[in-house]
């Protein structure tokens, strides 16, 4: 039997109105149709440690995709795996419910995808990769907010440690080692003893080896997207994971050395740069490759199943790196201007990479006034300002623009009114009347 436990008063205490009222609909919907639902994994997880998780996973044992499906008449889309017996609710304001059916899975043989064959709460939670993550909340009206753990969750959150259900864990599915050690630094806390001997384990018996490219490059990706990288990849380069993921890789001082710059340096500058979130774990993926062998690095990219542009991202970071240098370093000045015109051309991510990589500190320091200041300077008139002055629509604007930027880098405009007067002399009005 589970150890079960009150826990709808914390429920009270620390969840948004949002998840509670959805919740609370879930269970009600579950009660009609003669199901059990329970909210489950990490969201149970970071409830009990206090910490916001707006990621509901739902698990219904009975019947889910007829669960599901009874939402469609709610104003939610929904969407369902008919194989996998799983699926999504899409609630009004885009926020999404994943749904599940209880299972049992039978691996045919490791690292394959699951087989589902139905059936209960505790084998789905069985499944699951560690202690922490395998607690469940019932939250259909009768048993609202019973907490059930079958197997230690509670304990292991209190002595914040990490623990995999049984001994095959890692061999069913190596991708736990890598959630593992993502999970352990997010969460600051352990690994269980023989947890830590299976992992090693694990490593040692090639069993990362064994994941398709797909399965790593998801796994790294979120590992490399995560705030504290850094002492995720030292403890990774200490268990010698990422030989055994990739062969002939080397990880030397150097890769981490730049792994450690560039969570420094993203640090500050996440917020300031757009879109750089989704490409981040890019210039990660390229500190680590950085030290091995050309055609290793190939092999690495294609084993990842890279999408072009992502190839094109880390495959210039690492090329171009001497280019880079030749182009802003040295002891003479550099202007503005120089910095700006060579570096515009390269995703941000490639030049946080090459910030970050580089042996010399005067490149290194000129990347990051592109990137802190440079790259948004923008002159104060626009398109249509422009067009008042009498300038014709077309390509001149674009262009006129263009060299207003340039001249406000060189410092030689400063105020709107120094704009229209620079414009005014360098494109005069008669001359193109003329022309
Ligand atoms: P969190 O645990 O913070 O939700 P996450 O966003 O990576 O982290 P998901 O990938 O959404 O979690 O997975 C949800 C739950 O499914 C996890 O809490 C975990 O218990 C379980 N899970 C996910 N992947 C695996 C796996 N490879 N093996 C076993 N269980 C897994």
């Amino acid at each position: 039997l589970p150890w079960t436990e009150d826990v709808s008063q914390l429920m009270a205490q620390r969840l948004s109105p949002w998840i509670t009222q959805t919740l609370r609909r879930l269970g009600r919907r579950a009660e009609e149709m003669s199901l059990k639902a329970y909210v489950v994994g990490g969201f149970v997880r970071d409830l009990l440690l206090g910490k916001e998780n707006q990621d509901l996973d739902i698990v219904i044992e009975g019947d889910a995709l007829a669960f599901i499906k009874s939402w469609e008449t709610d104003g939610c889309k929904v969407a369902v795996h008919e194989r996998y017996k799983t699926g999504t609710i899409v609630f009004p304001g885009d926020k999404k419910v994943d749904v599940a059916t209880a299972r049992r899975e039978f691996y045919e043989y490791p690292v394959a995808l699951p087989k589902v064959a139905g059936d209960s709460l505790k084998h789905d939670l069985y499944r699951r990769d560690f202690t922490v993550n395998s607690m469940a909340i019932s939250i259909n009206r009768t048993s609202w907010g019973t907490l059930i753990d079958y197997f230690g969750g509670r304990r292991d959150l209190q002595s914040r440690q990490l623990r995999v259900l049984h001994n095959l864990s890692f061999v069913e599915d190596p991708t736990r080692v890598l959630r593992g050690l993502r999970l352990k630094q997010r969460l600051g806390f352990e690994f269980e003893d023989n947890t830590f001997r299976l992992i090693k384990s694990a490593v040692k018996g090639g069993l990362l080896g064994l994941l398709s490219g797909t399965r790593v490059k998801n796994e790294l990706k979120l590992i490399f997207m995560e705030e504290k990288v850094y002492p995720i990849v030292l403890e990774m380069v200490r268990l010698n994971i990422f030989e055994a993921l990739f062969s002939g890789i080397k990880v030397d001082r150097n890769c981490i050395r730049i792994v450690r710059r560039l969570s420094f340096f993203l640090r500050r500058l996440r917020y300031d740069l757009p879109d750089i979130e989704e490409d981040v774990w890019l210039a990660f993926l390229a500190a680590v490759i950085f030290s091995s062998a050309d055609w290793v690095q190939h092999a690495t990219l294609d084993k990842l199943h890279l999408s072009k542009s992502n190839r094109e991202i880390v495959e210039k970071a690492l090329d171009d790196l001497g280019t880079a240098e030749n182009a802003i370093g040295g002891k003479g000045m550099r202007s503005y201007e120089e910095i700006y015109l060579f570096l515009r051309d390269a995703p941000y991510v490639t030049a946080l990479f090459w910030a970050a990589a580089t042996q010399q500190w005067r490149v290194r320091r000129r990347i990051l006034l592109y990137l802190t200041r440079l790259h948004r300077v923008n002159p104060i008139l626009m398109g249509r300002d422009l067009v008042e002055l009498g300038y014709p629509k077309g390509p001149l604007i674009g262009k006129i623009l263009e060299e207003l930027l340039l001249a406000r880098l060189r410092g030689e405009v400063e105020t709107r009114e120094d704009e229209i007067k620079w414009v005014k002399s360098n494109y005069p009005l008669y001359v193109l009347k003329k022309g």
